[in-house]
């Protein structure tokens, strides 16, 4: 728009330059028109004094003189001369001063009296007289038109250039009404849309106008400004997660050693025993939420370290449920793998952390008589590690975000303990291994988690 405003202005002033140009031109051109009829006429009339007085002159060499002056000023009428009638009536004017010459000498040598001599050349020099007063016409009548055409021109040049004028103003003003009321505001809208964001106020979003390109800002600061409210809502929503997974062991804890407050009767051994059993699993739990809370920190800051050597995963997943066995011996947990090793080259503790995450979640959303199960496969250059729970599942359309941090779905929000971390690490630290994590599921059926990781050097971990 802005564009096509300037256009239009660019286009007007070289109109107007054009034209100032033509206009310029022609008035020189009428100037020495006019000029050129003032000389001749300015010529005629010298000739028409030099005639009069050389009727009236006795003196030879006086005339001689005067007839001399007469044909250099014929000369130079003929210089004037622009039109084809004029150039006839210069002829006329050059034929009657010559009769007049003959007749005038013819008188002399008769030895004529002056009155006798004027008496007999009268009439040509009243012939001569003719054409040079038509001369004179001619000239003022030529400089007459040639002043009408310049006060015509004159007139024109004036309506072109408040034509002209008007255009360029009324541009000039339409593109000041537009940068006011559409590429001003768009950025004062921006602008203000901004302040109340970095204020504080998360809803602030900036009105979509103006130019294109203003246009595509005011669209890209929405959606940052939507992601950055996302984001803090997440975080809120983490910080409340995080306080109520704390508060859990916290009361247990807070339960379980006041069974052991030394201004009441010491428990029995039994009692004891099973009291210190409750406070270690739930000081476990606080430490591998805080370590789960301090790898997600390390990942988003880009400070994930691996640990890399050789390792057989078939034995890493047999530790994980072996572990899960002792720790709940209600659950079956089946684990099917190949008779042969699975070399891999990770970070063990790493990848141990993934799958205890794995199956940590499987038991935590699929009900206490359910079966879990591992499998272990080869598959071409990839180690394929499959958790397969028949808990709750997950809706499609929260499939893609569960492994985002702070993320938790469905069913699992308020009624199981997390805080939305696991996925988001487990993720991170398979990619890391140049390894990826896909989930399949079917809710109310159950879920199964997949891990692939590279099965030899050449397609091994990076960092
Ligand atoms: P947490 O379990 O601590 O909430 P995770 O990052 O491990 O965090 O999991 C993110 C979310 O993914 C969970 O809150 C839950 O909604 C969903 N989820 C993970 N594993 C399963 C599973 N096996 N079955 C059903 N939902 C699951």
């Amino acid at each position: 728009m802005l564009a096509l405003a300037m256009g239009a202005i660019g286009a007007a002033a070289l109109v107007a330059a054009i034209a100032l140009g033509a206009i310029t031109g022609y008035m020189h051109q009428a100037v020495g028109a006019m000029m050129t009829a003032t000389e001749s006429v300015h010529t005629a009339q010298e000739m028409e004094v030099d005639l009069l007085v050389h009727s009236r002159l006795r003196d030879r060499i006086g005339r001689a003189q005067l007839e001399g002056q007469l044909r250099g000023w014929l000369l130079e009428i003929r210089q004037h001369v622009n039109s084809l009638e004029e150039e006839e009536l210069v002829d006329r004017v050059a034929a009657r001063i010559d009769a007049y010459l003959a007749a005038s000498r013819e008188a002399q040598l008769a030895g004529l009296s002056s009155e006798e001599v004027a008496e007999q050349v009268a009439t040509e020099l009243e012939a001569a007289f003719l054409p040079l007063e038509e001369l004179v016409h001619l000239n003022v009548r030529q400089s007459q038109r040639t002043a009408k055409r310049a006060a015509s021109w004159d007139r024109w040049a004036t309506y072109f250039g408040v034509g002209v004028t008007s255009v360029l103003v009324l541009t000039v003003g339409w593109v000041l009404l537009w940068l006011r009321l559409f590429a001003f505001r768009s950025v004062l809208e921006l602008e203000t849309a901004m302040r109340r964001f970095a204020e504080g106020d998360k809803s602030a979003r900036a009105a979509v106008m103006g130019a294109r390109e203003l246009r595509g800002i005011a669209v890209r600061f929405n959606e940052m400004a939507s992601a950055l409210a996302r984001q803090h809502d997440n975080q809120i929503a983490f910080l409340g997660g995080v306080v109520h997974d704390l508060r859990n062991p916290l009361s247990v804890l807070k339960l379980s050693t006041a069974a052991l407050d030394p201004n009441r009767p010491s428990p029995n051994a039994e009692t004891a025993q099973k009291t210190l059993g409750m406070v270690k699993r739930q000081v476990e739990r606080l430490e591998r939420m805080l370590e789960d809370l301090l790898d997600a920190a390390q990942i988003e800051g880009g400070h994930l370290e691996l640990r890399v050597a050789h390792s057989d995963v078939k034995e890493l997943c047999r530790e994980v449920v072996e572990t899960f066995r002792e720790s709940a011996p209600q659950r079956e947990l089946r684990l099917t793998s190949p008779d042969a090793s699975l070399d891999v080259i990770c970070d063990p503790l790493r990848i141990g952390q993934v799958l205890t995450n794995l199956v940590s979640n499987a038991i935590k959303y699929s009900p206490p008589t359910s079966r879990i199960e591992v499998t272990l496969e080869r598959s071409g250059l990839e180690v394929m590690i499959c958790v397969t729970d028949q808990g709750i599942g997950i809706p499609e359309e929260d499939r893609g975000r569960i492994f985002e941090p702070f993320r938790r779905v469905g069913a699992s929000r308020g009624l199981v303990p997390g805080a939305g971390m696991g996925l988001f690490v487990a993720r991170r630290i398979v990619e890391a291994h140049g390894g990826r994590i896909e989930v399949i599921s079917q809710p109310g059926a159950g879920t199964t988690f997949r891990v692939h990781l590279p099965a030899t050097a050449s397609s091994g971990p990076r960092s």
